[in-house]
């Protein structure tokens, strides 16, 4: 019999478990944690630490790790990953400490879109609605409280069915190329659209391409944005509460029929909605 007796192989291997286990430690704990893990292109990120606290660098921008609770026993900051940050380990900076954060590569799909022209090459009367437009969502951007406003959880600003996913690389009418920055969610006209978490009111007016435009404002530079509204259910520079009515929704700007669409702006880079509802 060349085969080694089953049974005390088996005796053996219950004996040396035990002892390879002992000898494995477990791994250090981080003075910092993150989700979702891995991290990847594209995503927002929300680091959490219990012993850690105030300004830190990620991405070469600075974040404010805040208490997070009452108790003052978890201190967070949301932050992001911009969707063109190479694959690799990136340094969380915080007081001395030097925390290597490995981002992944995320592949996004491709879509193709059909909109009326009039979108892809807006008639020269419109230009300057369109610039003074792009001058209010520069000063808006711009301008966020330092101090948090949001408070845990986002949530879905509509119940209803997700649609196109956010970083999708799509081509207009065969030629002109960009990025999906948002979250589309199926929504026929009038359907009730919520904040996704507690602000100010900064934009509640019609835009060229947008539509009808909500952007909340959740401080650190952390804003929401719903478009193609067709009715505004707030005003500008109200104070808003997570969950609270802000708009319904429509098909208003440049799209193909009604929806809504919900964008995530961290410092001025628009980051996967999806991710941020499941943090
Ligand atoms: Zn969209």
């Amino acid at each position: 019999m060349l085969l080694p007796d089953r049974r005390e192989f088996l005796q053996l291997a219950a004996v040396a478990a035990p002892k390879a286990k002992k000898k494995q430690q477990p791994p250090p704990a981080l003075p910092v944690q993150w989700a979702p893990r891995p991290l990847f292109n594209g995503a927002p990120v929300l680091f959490r630490s219990t012993t850690l606290s105030g300004s830190a660098t990620w991405l070469g921008r600075k974040i404010e790790f805040r208490p997070a609770d009452p108790e003052g026993k978890l201190f967070t900051a949301l932050a992001g990953v911009d969707l063109a940050t190479k694959p690799g380990r990136h340094p969380l900076i915080i007081g001395d400490l030097t925390i290597p954060v490995l981002v992944q590569s995320r592949l996004y799909p491709v879509s193709r879109i059909r909109v009326d022209p009039r979108f892809l090459d807006p008639p020269k009367e419109l230009e300057d609605r369109i610039n003074r437009e792009r001058e209010i969502k520069k000063q808006v951007f711009a301008n966020s409280p330092k101090e948090r406003l949001w408070r845990g959880r986002f949530a879905a600003p509509s119940d209803t069915r997700q649609t196109s996913p956010f970083g999708a690389r799509r081509t207009y009418n065969g030629k002109t190329r960009s990025t999906h920055q948002g979250l589309d969610f199926a929504a026929a006209t009038g359907t009730v659209i919520r904040a996704a978490n507690t602000g100010i009111v900064r934009i509640a007016q019609p835009m060229y391409f947008e539509g009808g435009l909500v952007v909340i404002d959740h401080g650190e530079s952390i804003f929401t944005l719903y478009m193609h509204l067709s009715e505004f259910l707030v005003k500008e520079g109200q104070n808003i509460g997570k969950g609270e009515p802000i708009a319904k929704s429509g098909a208003t700007g440049r799209v193909t029929g009604p929806h809504l669409h919900f964008s995530l702006l961290w410092q001025g880079s628009y980051l996967e909605p999806a991710t941020l509802l499941r943090l």
